[in-house]
């Protein structure tokens, strides 16, 4: 473990305890091997006068719902001291209560909720304490003799504490077992299955105490883990496996779910260990993890249906074994799963909580690969990850996760999206929640999003071939697929029938109509899994009223009017709405520049402005206005509606 204590930066700091605080608790945060997202803690004591110039003993511990990483001074809790110390003197305290006089020792309520493990910072007698879930401590802890093993590796340097449930109880056991205790004869405690404490009234010892401490156990897994699990080939699944899969864990779930293959060298090689079934059923690195991984992860086989059902039944089985009468089951969906040959997939309703349940799962994989050769993966019992996963303090936790949008966890396409309309749906679908494959025939596609949500695709609609991959790219990414916004179009030159050249009028039928049914086609299967599948095709107001000189577009797009019909013909029975849209006079897109608008408008005597809002309304209708319209059919408002053509055009006489 590298020591990143840097003498310049905490030089610039003083002896500002408080931001010392922040700077040793980012060192923390940067290392995914003793933090990930949110576990472990810190603290800081200080003195400071209250409004009545007295002075009080605060401690600064870091807030819920703050992560090590990126932490700043507001996101510690400062509380006062005393009130911590008297509640571990108290037999008693449920958690809610704990909280509750925690929240009320604070001196000041803007502050976040103190961490769960607060009280056992108030009764170390140092000025910093440091906490992490260090990976190679608990993996050594995690294995059938790891009490011997962490005791002859510290002696009696540390102070070593077998497994309590975090929150008062612990704070408890530890105040018992340090009464009579002589602080300075350790330099640290290690709570088996757990983590690591270390502590010090300077920050950089503290600091890097627990550096010293991880660094050892690494030492020694390093020398006792002969053969580190290495793999050579990469898994594979087939997409239409993928959005199988989805469908089953959504409907577990009860909500739709994106699904990331980890198909690593590392995770394949996992995947196809001999004994993995009874691996990984043994539980979690530390048990803060179950909330994002459950107990245990799901186990694929050929059939997935059986494999589901299995998991469903195990959970619920393990939910009565414990169950003490009161709690009500949490949904039975697995959020990750191993399958071998293949590697492993997460199971989140966003792409942050895929990426956190990833990060997770891929350290806890190392660690039982590393525990398997000391002597066996040995997690806590399943009675105290019960406890655990059912605690309301954990179920908190997740409630602060961002109330969930309209479209959270639905995966979208939508082509020609690098500008006008097609970039304005990208950016109206990311925005009610939904993850967006974005295609386009511009290289720019890559970088026009710079969000994670986005996946831009390069793509010429008009080769199928090319077309094929990036259907099957973006469903690998995703995990399956709900939502199609069918837009990739060109608007050819003015040409009357009597002009027209067979290149023109071929290219306005190959993008216009040709690429709109082979995307269709081949996103059919997949739609057919999807959540709620809907389709929508944007027209042109060209197709009820069309105008001379565009042959090529207007009879392009009527044409793709009449696949859209039929589609909503055919696809009812899978429950796949199809709908159509007619914008009219979009002129904020790449083609209408200043000098085209200028010039169209001259052409008619009018202003750009009259121009632009040429139409019933007397308004001006934007890419952003269509997109809208767009994802409003795709939503719930129009769950009962196919085959539908609406304009959006300001109103046009020739149609009303
Ligand atoms: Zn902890």
């Amino acid at each position: 473990m590298k020591n990143l204590w840097n003498d310049a930066d905490a030089g610039k700091l003083g002896n500002d305890l408080l931001k010392l605080r922040v700077y040793t608790s980012r060192l923390l945060g940067q290392e995914e091997d003793l933090v990930l997202h949110g576990g472990g803690n810190t603290s800081v004591k200080t003195k400071e006068f209250n409004i009545f110039g007295e002075e009080e003993e605060i401690i600064y511990v870091k807030g819920s719902g703050w992560d090590l990483a990126t932490i700043e001074a507001a996101g510690f809790a400062p509380v006062k001291l005393k009130a911590l110390r008297q509640m571990a003197e108290l037999n008693h305290l449920t958690d809610v209560e704990m909280v509750k006089y925690q929240r009320m020792a604070m001196t000041n309520p803007s502050a976040p909720n103190p961490s769960v493990e607060a009280i056992l910072h108030a009764i170390i007698p140092y000025t910093f304490v440091d906490h992490t879930h260090a990976d190679a401590v608990v993996t050594i802890s995690n294995t059938p003799n790891g009490k011997e093993r962490i005791q002859e590796l510290y002696g009696d340097n540390m102070l070593i504490v077998s497994y309590v449930m975090p929150g008062f109880e612990l704070a408890k056991e530890i105040y018992k077992l340090t009464r009579d205790l002589d602080w300075n004869k350790i330099e640290g405690m290690i709570l088996l299955h757990h983590g690591v404490f270390t502590f010090h009234d300077d920050a950089k010892v503290s600091y890097e105490n627990m550096i010293k401490t991880v660094t050892k156990a690494e030492e020694y897994l390093k020398r006792e883990v002969a053969n580190e699990l290495k793999g050579t080939v990469k898994g594979k699944v087939a997409p239409l496996k993928l959005a199988q899969l989805r469908q089953s864990v959504s409907k577990l779930l009860g909500k739709p779910i994106l699904i990331q293959h980890d198909n690593s060298e590392f995770s394949t090689a996992f995947s196809n260990l001999p004994n993995l079934a009874t691996i990984v059923n043994r539980g979690p690195l530390t048990p803060d993890h179950i909330i994002r991984t459950k107990r245990t992860p799901v186990v694929l086989s050929g059939d997935h249906e059986e494999d589901m059902l299995a998991y469903t039944k195990a959970y619920k089985n393990y939910f009565d074994e414990f169950n003490t009468g009161d709690l009500v089951q949490l949904d039975p969906a697995p959020r990750w799963a191993v399958w071998p040959g293949h590697g492993a997939l997460s199971f989140g309703t966003t792409v942050k909580n895929n990426n956190i349940i990833g990060d997770i799962t891929r350290h806890t994989m190392k660690a039982i690969s590393q525990a398997e050769q000391l002597g066996g993966w040995d997690t806590l019992s399943k009675w105290d990850l019960f406890e655990m996963e059912y605690w309301i303090l954990e179920q908190e936790k997740l409630k602060k996760d961002k109330a969930s949008k309209a479209m959270q966890g639905k995966i979208a396409m939508v082509t020609g999206a690098a500008s006008g309309i097609g970039k304005a749906c990208v950016e109206r679908l990311v925005d009610m929640g939904a993850v967006v494959a974005a295609l386009d025939i511009n290289p720019s596609i890559n970088k026009c999003f710079s969000k994670s949500e986005v996946l831009g695709v390069e793509c010429d609609v008009t080769n199928t071939e090319q077309l094929k991959l990036s259907v099957d790219k973006s469903i690998a990414y995703f995990g399956g697929l709900d939502m199609l916004i069918t837009n990739a179009g060109i608007f050819p030159k003015s040409l009357s029938i009597g002009e027209m050249d067979e290149d023109t009028w071929n290219k306005s039928m190959d993008i216009n109509v040709t690429s709109h049914q082979q995307l269709i086609k081949l996103c059919l299967p997949y739609l057919t899994l999807g959540i709620d599948p809907a389709i929508v095709i944007i027209g042109s107001k060209n197709v009820p009223a069309p105008g001379p000189g565009a042959a090529a577009y207007s009879v392009a797009k009527a044409g793709l009017t009449q696949l859209g019909r039929i589609a909503a013909l055919e696809l009812g029975e899978s429950g796949i709405r199809v709908n159509i849209i007619h914008p009219n006079a979009v002129y904020d897109t790449g083609i209408w520049t200043d000098e085209v608008l200028k010039a169209r408008a001259d052409h008619y005597g009018l202003t750009v402005e009259e121009y632009k809002t040429n139409n019933v309304l007397k308004v001006e209708v934007t890419s952003k206005d269509v997109a809208e319209l767009a994802v409003a059919m795709l939503g719930p408002t129009f769950s009962k509606t196919t085959g539908a053509q609406v304009p959006i055009d300001g109103g046009n006489e020739r149609i009303i």
